[in-house]
C-alpha cells in the first residue's frame, strides 16, 4: 500500500499543454478514479506517476518520498494497460512470471506468487496456453495477475476494460472491486465509462483541459458538481439544461424564467443571485414526470428509445426550442409528436450561474 502526493504538476509537449497545477493527496488503499473527455490528459497524467514521462513542473511524492529521480520499477508501481500488452510466444505462467525473473527472484517464489494470483484470478487452468488462445477477458485476467505477482505498492490501470464487449465488463468491473477489497492496495484507475467510474471509485477526479474540475465521492460528485462542466459530464443521459433568468427569490428557493415563459422553482441558496441574473437550470433526465404541476415545462416529443422497463424521451421544449431528455417508466409509451408536460421537484434541480458556477442546493448538503 502506499499514499501518493501530487504537488503542483505541470506537463507541456512543445507547445501542447497536457496537465496544469495538478494537486491531489491519494491515501493508503484508496481506489481512485480518473474521468474526463478525450485528450483532458488522463493518460499523461497516470504516466507522469508511472515514472514513464517525466513532468515539466512540481514533484511526485510516493509515501512522502520523492519519486521523480526513481525509475518505475523502483517506484514500485504496476501498470495495467488498455492492450493487455502480454507476450505472444510465452504461456500464461511465464508471462505471469515474466517481471519476477527479470528481477532474478529465486524460481520457488516465483511459482509461489504465479500459483496465488492464478488461484485470487480464477486463471489456475489457463497457466499453460499462449495468450493466442484466451478471450479477451482471460488476457486482461493474466495482463492483471502480470501486475500482482510483482506485489506493487500501486496500481495504475489505464483504461483496463474499454477493450472488452458490454457483458464481459460488466463481470471485470466486479472482480476489479473483489481484487481492491482483496489487496487493499492503492489504485489509480483511468476510464472513459461512467459506470465504472461510479461504481469502482472511493474517490473520483474529474479531469477537463490538463485540470482538475472537482474531486470527492461519486455521490459527492453527481449531487453536488461545482460547475456546468462537471454537471452536464456526469450522467447519461446528460443533465437537461435549461436558459433562464432569475424572477424571483424566497428563502428556500430562487424562481427562474426560462426561455419558454416558464417560471420554475430550484432549491438552491440564494447567496449572490440577484433579480434578471442570467442563469442555467439543470434537471437530470430521471428527476422529470409527467404531470400537471406548476414546477415544470411543456414539451414535444421527437425521438423515444425504448429501454425495457423505461423509455428515453428526447423532446423540445415548447415556444424555446431547448432540447429536454425524459427518462419515463416505460408502461404508457410516449410517440413522435406527443405534447407532454414534464414536472420537477425544486429539490431536483440544480442552478448554474453565467460563469457555470454551480449555485449550493439545499437538498444535496442534507
Ligand atoms: P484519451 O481518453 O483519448 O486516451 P487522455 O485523457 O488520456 O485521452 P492524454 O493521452 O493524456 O489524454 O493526452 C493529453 C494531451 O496531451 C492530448 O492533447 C494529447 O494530444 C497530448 N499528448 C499526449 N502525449 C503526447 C506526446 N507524446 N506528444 C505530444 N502530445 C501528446
Amino acid at each position: 500500500m502506499a499514499n501518493v502526493a501530487l504537488i503542483g504538476l505541470e506537463k507541456a509537449f512543445g507547445t501542447q499543454t497536457a496537465l496544469k497545477g495538478i494537486d491531489l493527496a491519494i491515501a493508503d488503499g484508496e481506489f481512485l478514479v480518473i474521468v474526463g473527455p478525450s485528450g483532458c490528459g488522463k493518460s499523461t497524467l497516470l504516466r507522469v506517476i508511472a515514472g514513464l514521462e517525466a513532468p515539466t513542473e512540481g514533484d511526485v511524492l510516493i509515501e512522502g518520498q520523492g519519486a521523480l529521480s526513481l525509475t518505475p520499477a523502483q517506484r514500485g508501481v504496476a501498470m495495467v494497460f488498455q492492450s493487455y500488452a502480454l507476450y505472444p510466444h510465452l504461456n500464461v505462467r511465464d508471462n505471469m512470471a515474466f517481471g519476477l525473473r527479470m528481477a532474478k527472484r529465486p524460481e520457488s517464489e516465483i511459482a509461489a506468487a504465479v500459483g496465488q494470483a492464478a488461484t485470487l484470478l480464477g486463471i489456475e487452468d489457463l497457466l499453460d496456453r499462449r495468450p493466442k488462445e484466451l478471450s479477451g477477458g482471460q488476457r486482461q485476467r493474466v495482463a492483471i495477475g502480470r501486475a500482482i505477482v510483482r506485489q506493487p505498492r500501486l496500481f495504475l490501470l489505464d483504461e483496463p476494460l474499454s477493450n472488452l464487449d458490454a457483458g464481459l465488463r460488466i463481470h471485470m468491473r466486479h472482480e476489479f472491486a473483489r481484487l481492491h477489497r482483496e489487496l487493499k492496495t492503492t489504485m489509480i484507475y483511468v476510464t472513459h465509462d461512467q459506470v465504472e467510474a461510479m461504481t469502482l471509485a472511493s474517490r473520483l477526479v474529474v479531469l477537463n483541459g490538463g485540470a482538475i474540475e472537482q474531486v470527492g465521492t461519486p455521490a459527492e460528485v453527481y449531487n453536488a458538481p461545482r460547475n456546468l462542466f462537471v454537471a452536464s459530464f456526469l450522467g447519461s443521459p446528460r443533465m437537461n439544461l435549461l436558459a433562464g433568468e432569475i424572477a424571483a427569490i424566497t428563502k428556500s428557493t430562487v424562481k427562474v424564467r426560462l426561455v419558454s415563459g416558464d417560471v420554475v422553482s430550484a432549491a438552491v441558496e440564494a447567496g449572490r443571485a440577484h433579480i434578471g441574473d442570467r442563469v442555467t437550470l439543470g434537471v437530470r433526465p430521471d428527476a422529470l414526470v409527467i404531470g400537471k404541476g406548476a414546477n415544470g415545462v411543456n414539451v414535444t416529443a421527437d425521438v423515444v428509445e425504448t429501454l425495457g422497463g423505461m423509455q428515453a424521451v428526447y423532446g423540445l421544449l415548447a415556444d424555446a426550442g431547448q432540447p429536454v431528455c425524459a427518462l419515463l417508466p416505460g408502461a404508457h409509451p410516449v410517440r413522435h409528436d406527443d405534447a407532454l408536460r414534464l414536472c420537477f421537484a425544486a429539490g431536483d434541480a440544480y442552478l448554474f450561474d453565467a460563469d457555470g458556477q454551480a449555485f449550493v442546493r439545499l437538498k444535496a448538503r442534507a
